[in-house]
């Protein structure tokens, strides 16, 4: 059997070592590719074929990755599921990534590709049922997609009590907090963004997951500047890497004891 989801990936990239690589390192964890040598060969591709992931190299001839990704939302705004898009770039420059997420992708590798920081990657933006190594096989609680329960369990000294507290709290304030979020951006409300994403922020810190807490600490920025332009790009990257986290928490529960689960129902 097969330790992942099994993902049916369009790679845009035209460089032909740079196409190898991730074409190896996919076919290896277990995923179906097919490559496109630019923006242009990419959304054709998209029209022809259903994708479960997109990985978008920045810099193409005909159309760069930035346009492409611009004009598959555009798409999407028309009706349709929306496709998680992870940019690759070859530019390890401050900003880089923000300008990635605001661009309407949801994650970012950085060039040369590491296998690591790929799987993390698609782990971190393939939500829910499809999240890597986080539905099959027999689920510990060590390292699981881009969140590792083991490492947070150590930061809480070791306190299973306390780490299983933070969990609950965590799962049912979360999925609240990301509604109240959605909402104040789409309604332009610059301070409410602000205070959520700073609770979020403070949340997120005990559970390591740096890449989410950068995330809530941008928006926090952007709320205070009461400037939301891209806004919505970065929340929705936030939201898919917190539904693989409390993906992966559940299993952590669910390899524990269940008395937490049942005394919660008697209340
Ligand atoms: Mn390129």
């Amino acid at each position: 059997m097969p330790p992942t989801t099994s993902l049916h990936v369009l790679l845009a990239e035209d460089n032909h070592v740079n196409q190898v690589v991730a074409l190896r390192t996919l076919e290896k964890l277990g995923h179906s590719v097919v490559v496109a040598n630019n923006g242009l060969e990419a959304l054709s591709l998209l029209d022809e074929q259903a994708f479960d992931l997109v990985l978008m190299d920045i810099q193409m001839p005909e159309m760069d990755g930035l346009t492409a990704t611009n004009t598959i939302r555009e798409g999407e705004r028309q009706g349709g599921r929306r496709i998680p898009i992870i940019a690759m770039t070859a530019h390890a420059m401050k900003g880089d990534r923000e300008r990635c997420l605001e661009g309407g992708m949801d994650g970012y590798v950085s060039k040369p590709i590491s296998g690591k920081a790929l799987e993390e990657a698609i782990a971190g933006t393939v939500q829910g049922g499809t999240a890597i190594g986080t539905r099959s096989g027999n689920p510990s609680p060590g390292k699981m997609g881009s969140w590792d329960a083991g490492q947070v369990l150590a930061k809480l000294g070791g306190n299973e009590k306390l780490f299983h507290e933070l969990l609950e709290i965590f799962r049912e304030e979360s999925p609240k907090n990301l509604d109240k979020l959605r909402q104040a951006i789409s309604q332009g409300d610059s301070e409410t963004v602000a205070n959520i994403a700073h609770s979020l922020k403070g949340e997120l810190g005990y559970f390591g997951i740096s890449g989410v807490c950068e995330c809530a600490r941008e928006l926090e920025e952007m709320g205070r500047r009461q400037d939301l332009e891209g806004a919505s790009g970065v929340s929705s990257a936030m939201e898919n890497e917190i539904l693989a986290v409390l993906d992966a928490m559940e299993n952590v529960n669910s390899t524990g004891k269940q008395s937490g689960a049942e005394a919660e129902a008697v209340q």
